[in-house]
């Protein structure tokens, strides 16, 4: 672990750390299922490199600690003999001028299948609007922390995906990961223990003063 090393990474997205802003997660909707949103204006995008998954273990990129975690309910939702490939990472964090791309690029998208269906060319403040609907603005998602990952379920869409008995078995046992779902996309789901934001103080600490940090790479979270 000695010879890791890491670089700070360029932030368009600087988070509060204010762990007073962390809600506390409620049961909600009608699967009385708990919500217990990350949000990217307190956990900031990721302040350096090595706290991301290198991209030849997981291509997607999540944070270390949503990794870690994520693995251990991988193996335990297997084990129940579930589909691993709906449950393996489809997307993990996506950086603020990622996502600034893919809001460009998807609007383009509408604007020209708008035009292929005869449809009116709709104020480009209109067509940004509509677009919001189906993709976070740069700076609103909660994947730019490195938290939050998209599941196989994802290529299911969203009737689908509640249908299956991965989604089920998440709903139930999820939590004891410190997984919470976002209740609108079956796929989404979000690593948010308690202390959280004061074991990111620490290590972002310890990284940015060049201190030992190897003992903070894998922190337990106790429920
Ligand atoms: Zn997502």
């Amino acid at each position: 672990m000695g010879d890791l090393v890491y670089t700070a990474l360029p932030r368009l997205l600087i988070g509060s750390l204010d762990a007073t802003k962390v809600r506390d997660g409620v049961p909600r909707g009608r699967y009385g299922a708990w919500q217990r949103r990350i949000r990217p204006t307190v956990f900031g995008e990721p302040a350096f490199d090595i706290e991301l998954v290198p991209t030849e273990v997981c291509p997607a990129r999540p944070h270390i600690w949503a990794f870690t975690a994520w693995k251990r309910m991988h193996t335990a939702a297997l084990d129940s003999g579930l589909d691993s490939g709906l449950l393996r990472i489809y997307s993990g964090y996506r950086s603020v001028a990622f996502q600034k791309e893919i809001f460009e690029y998807r609007l383009k998208e509408r604007r020209t299948e708008r035009r292929r269906r005869g449809l009116p060319e709709l104020e480009d403040r209109v067509l940004r609007k509509l677009q919001q609907r189906w993709t976070a603005l740069p700076g609103k998602s909660a994947h730019h922390t490195g938290f939050a990952v998209d599941l196989g379920l994802y290529e299911l869409g969203i009737r689908q995906g509640r249908k299956t008995p991965e989604w089920a078995w998440l709903m139930q046992h999820a939590r004891e990961f410190h997984f919470y779902p976002y209740l609108e996309e079956p796929w989404h789901w979000e690593f948010n223990p308690p202390g959280l934001v004061e074991h990111l103080k620490v290590l972002r600490e310890a990284l940015g003063g060049c201190a030992p940090y190897e003992h903070l790479l894998n922190p337990v979270f106790d429920l």
